[in-house]
């Protein structure tokens, strides 16, 4: 990866991880959710609010390192107004990206989540990651239970 890309993706997760977007609660919200990390002790509640099976609004809580914060808060604004299999489809493609397995994974059909693919070259960090992405797949699948990355 290019330096100035490696730089431009540092800026946006900072960015995200300062001025949190969707940080706030969604009172009456059709799916709430609890995540956690004790690997890190990253936790968010995740809110949405469905139209049918589409995500009409998304929003979180909680407290987490730069890298759980930077994720849910890209997650919530790129999930809004997808279907939930959309989303999912995200979900994996996010999880593929993360965590490395393929190696020629094309960040270009990731758009701006890509700028977490970095996370892939730390391992201890990938769930930090992909927090969001887990309790985001449990209130689709309208799981009621917290969810733990271990
Ligand atoms: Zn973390």
């Amino acid at each position: 990866m290019f330096d100035d890309l490696r730089d431009l993706y540092q800026e946006v997760i900072f960015d995200h991880n300062r001025n949190p977007r969707n940080f706030r609660i969604i009172e009456n919200a059709d799916r709430k959710v609890e995540g956690f990390n004790p690997l890190c002790g990253d936790r968010l509640t995740l809110y949405l609010q469905m139209d049918g099976d589409v995500i009409a609004d998304a929003s979180f809580q909680g407290s987490g390192c730069a890298i759980s914060t930077a994720s849910v808060s890209l997650m919530t604004e790129i999930v809004k107004g997808k279907t939930e299999e959309e989303a999912e489809e995200l979900f994996k493609k996010f999880h593929e990206m993360t965590t490395g397995k393929d190696e020629n994974f094309n960040l270009e059909t990731i758009g701006k989540l890509a700028v977490l693919a970095g996370v892939r070259e730390y391992p201890a960090r990938v769930k930090c990651a992909t927090l969001a992405w887990h309790t985001l797949d449990a209130a689709i699948k309208n799981e009621q239970q917290a969810i733990s990355t271990e």
